[in-house]
């Protein structure tokens, strides 16, 4: 059996992992230059070590136990999130105030970040199984019972069974998926893809100084550009870092990107001292921008908290060879790192199940 997946994210990258310990023959598509989707990080010029995460950065395993076995299955390890003094809190009444703000129970960091995830789901799948700049723009029935998938260099390959690992939205509005129902195209339109519309902004130092002065590098800020800032060192202490959400809107962050990064300098001095306004370095990642990510509906709508979609959407298509496999698509979790490994896994199983004489 033969199985494409679409998509190099943490969700198709679990069920590719999955499918090759089972023996079967997949390969991943990936539009972009890099593996991991939503999951990013900054490198180390030399070391190209991952130092600082550009997507997500927390995971639960007290209470997300398929996470918590994927963790120790590929002997990833866990930190807390420091969380020690005093938040700035600014911009909610007429001066800054200095307390503590409780974290959340369960919260934790990946050593390494979640890039370790992929990194080492990677590494499970055979040399050659996953191909970058490889943009999936179709997917038709062939008439023997398999699915070709066009690229948009005009190449075809043709499958057994195809495991749409890419975000809902984006694949309804650039993919032509002839055979989907009016039902299916509106439940996939419907899913809002969970964070795209944010940006994230990574401050890097030598030192954690603001630990120094009793604050634990938490800003809880109305007036921004940064609306929310946690401590984001290490767990080997190199390098020292913040990260914030950035509050200003995408349009706005798009129209302004100097102006962004001077007013994120400025706060950064204001809440933590001169030094913070001059780190080694800042890396803003704009998640709007990537239109393998969000998609235009993403942007004109609220943000919505993931709530667990239609069940058409956990259903095979096309006779038994189509089958989603991305976070919001998850029951468990939709849009966490949580949901992307549940719904990889599950998916991987599903298909195993529906071809038991190939593979046992
Ligand atoms: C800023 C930010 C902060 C977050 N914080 C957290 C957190 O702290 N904790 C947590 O649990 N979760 C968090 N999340 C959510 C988490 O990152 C996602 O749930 C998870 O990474 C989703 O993985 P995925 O594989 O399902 O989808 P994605 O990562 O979106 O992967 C989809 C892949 O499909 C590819 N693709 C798209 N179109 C095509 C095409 N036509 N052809 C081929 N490939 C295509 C994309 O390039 C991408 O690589 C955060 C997300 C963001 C952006």
């Amino acid at each position: 059996m033969d199985v494409v997946v679409i998509g190099a994210g943490l969700s198709g990258l679990t069920a590719a992992a999955r499918l090759a310990q089972a023996g079967v023959n997949v390969v991943v598509l990936e539009a972009d230059t890099d593996i991991g989707g939503r999951i990013r990080a900054i490198r180390a010029p030399i070391s190209g070590q991952a130092i600082g995460d550009l997507g997500p950065t927390w995971v639960w395993p007290k209470y997300q136990p398929v996470a918590a076995r994927w963790l120790k299955t590929l002997g990833i390890r866990t930190f807390e999130q420091f969380n020690t003094g005093n938040a700035v809190i600014t911009g909610y009444g007429p001066q800054t105030t200095y307390q503590p703000l409780p974290g959340q129970d369960g919260m934790v960091r990946i050593v390494g970040g979640p890039t370790a995830l992929i990194e080492a789901l990677a590494q499970r799948l055979g040399p050659g199984s996953i191909r970058a700049n490889a943009l999936v723009t179709k997917l038709c029935p062939t008439g023997s019972q398999q699915v070709s998938i066009g690229l948009d260099t005009g190449e075809e390959i043709v499958a057994d069974k195809v495991i749409m690992a890419l975000p809902l939205r984006v694949a309804a509005t650039t993919l032509d998926l002839p055979w989907a129902s009016p039902n299916l195209l509106n439940a996939m339109q419907d899913t809002p893809t969970w964070m795209s519309t944010h940006a994230k902004a990574v401050a890097l130092y030598e030192r954690p100084f603001w630990r120094d002065v009793g604050l634990s590098g938490r800003v809880a800020s109305a007036a921004g550009p940064l609306v929310e800032v946690h401590d984001h060192t290490a767990a080997d202490m190199h390098p020292a870092a913040l990260f914030g959400f950035v509050g200003w809107r995408a349009d706005k962050r798009q129209a302004a990107p100097e102006q962004l990064r001077q007013e994120i300098l400025t706060q950064l001095a204001q809440s933590f001292g001169p030094q913070a306004g001059s780190p080694r370095d800042l890396v803003i990642q704009d998640w709007a921008t990537n239109p393998r990510i969000v998609s235009p509906l993403d942007l004109s709508q609220p943000l919505s908290h993931p709530v667990v979609r239609p069940s058409i959407l956990r259903q095979t298509h096309l006779d038994g060879r189509v089958y989603f496999a991305v976070s919001e698509v998850s029951e468990r979790s939709p849009g966490l790192i949580e949901g992307a490994l549940a719904i990889g896994e599950a998916v991987a199983l599903a298909v195993l199940k529906d071809h038991p004489t190939d593979h046992g």
